[in-house]
């Protein structure tokens, strides 16, 4: 171990913040399993033998998008062939099917549609609740409330507060790619900026409602900006926490206009967890959301310091519309067992990490 990384060792058992310059020698070393041990440490610290999961159902309401971002094989135009819109009522039922398989949460994230009103997605929302109001709603990316705004007229607060008042529980953390504006213009320039994003995040925490966060990797940004994104993040949870979770999401190149790029490595996926789990020591959560990632780097990861494996998604489509090769579901008992077998304890969660079994 040279010198840096052992200040790091004793910065991370002393519970000493990481800098940047930390935060960029660790993505330049290849001492993969020394910085896996110090993740896997703070991990332990944070939340123990715990490795938590929930059952929840994805519903993406369309793929039309009037953004386009160029890292997206999700967002699609009107006239596409591929194209769909679930009405408020083929949205209900979508939901209801799952409800017999245990689900606590649905997951509500879709393309910036061109003609729905903000209503749609309120009546969306209040339909779920009122029908099944032990179900956590999850839904709608700080890109999709920044959208929302635009389309009302209400400000970012107004229309969390509306959303909220029908049954929004908590915001999933999409949309953040990379926190820096010169990329943004570059990669999805008809969304929401940084500022924005964080803006609604803030607000939201303001307003009692927890978020999660995520960084997409792997595209044309640098090291340098991976480690402010991280920065990013961690300042915002100092001044408004609410953040429960930080996910990584490697960037999947195939069916985007980015395809000429490679997916991310296997070790820059782990590394890049690991790193997450150091930086951002005020972040309670590091998912390895398998759907991207993988079952089998997801299963590793929980030694270089990832603690939620997401859940039991059932059909999935926005990464699968790039080429994530993964299956669009897994089973409960699926993934407890990767969970064991990887030594953990499998810890079955609601969405706000309420813990409600341990198998
Ligand atoms: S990332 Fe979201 S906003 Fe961008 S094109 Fe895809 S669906 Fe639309």
């Amino acid at each position: 171990m040279d010198k840096h990384m052992k200040e790091i060792e004793e910065k991370v058992h002393n519970n000493i913040r990481l800098s940047k310059d930390d935060g960029i020698y660790l993505y330049n070393s290849s001492d993969l399993i020394a910085i896996g041990e110090l993740a896997r440490y703070k991990k332990l610290e944070m939340s123990g033998q715990h490795i938590f999961f929930n059952v929840n159902q994805h519903i993406n309401l369309t793929n039309i998008c009037v953004s386009r971002c160029k890292f997206c094989a999700f967002g699609i135009d009107h006239d596409d062939k591929d194209s769909y819109l679930m009405s408020p009522q083929e949205a209900f039922d979508y939901g209801a099917k799952a409800v017999d398989y245990g689900i606590t949460e649905f997951h509500i994230v879709s393309a910036l549609h061109p003609d729905m009103p903000f209503e749609y997605y309120v009546v969306v929302v209040r339909d779920l609740h009122e029908a099944y109001p032990h179900i956590h709603i999850q839904a709608f990316t700080a890109v999709e409330i920044c959208y929302f705004s635009q389309i009302s007229g209400l400000s970012i607060r107004e229309v969390l507060q509306v959303l909220k008042d029908v049954g929004l529980g908590s915001l999933p953390g999409g949309g953040a790619e990379i926190l820096k504006d010169d990329l943004r213009r570059q990669l999805c320039p008809n969304k929401a900026m940084s500022q924005d994003w964080l803006e609604v995040h803030r607000t939201a925490h303001q307003l009692g409602i927890k978020t999660n966060c995520t960084m997409l990797f792997g595209h044309v940004e640098s090291i340098e900006d991976r480690i402010d994104h991280f920065i990013t993040l961690r300042n915002l949870q100092d001044s408004d926490p609410g953040f429960q979770a930080f996910i990584p999401l490697p960037f999947l190149p195939e069916n985007t206009p980015l395809n000429h790029l490679k997916r991310t490595s296997a070790i820059d996926d782990i590394k890049t967890l690991a790193i997450s789990r150091l930086m951002l020591d005020n972040i309670d959560h590091i998912k390895a959301f398998w759907v991207m990632l993988g079952i089998d780097i997801a299963q590793i990861s929980f030694n270089f310091g990832a603690d939620d494996i997401d859940g039991t998604v059932f059909e999935e489509k926005i990464m699968h519309a790039a080429g994530a090769r993964t299956q669009t579901a897994i089973s409960k008992e699926d993934i407890i067992r990767l969970i064991k077998e990887a030594g953990y304890i499998p810890t079955e969660r609601d969405t706000i990490y309420n813990i409600l079994k341990e198998f």
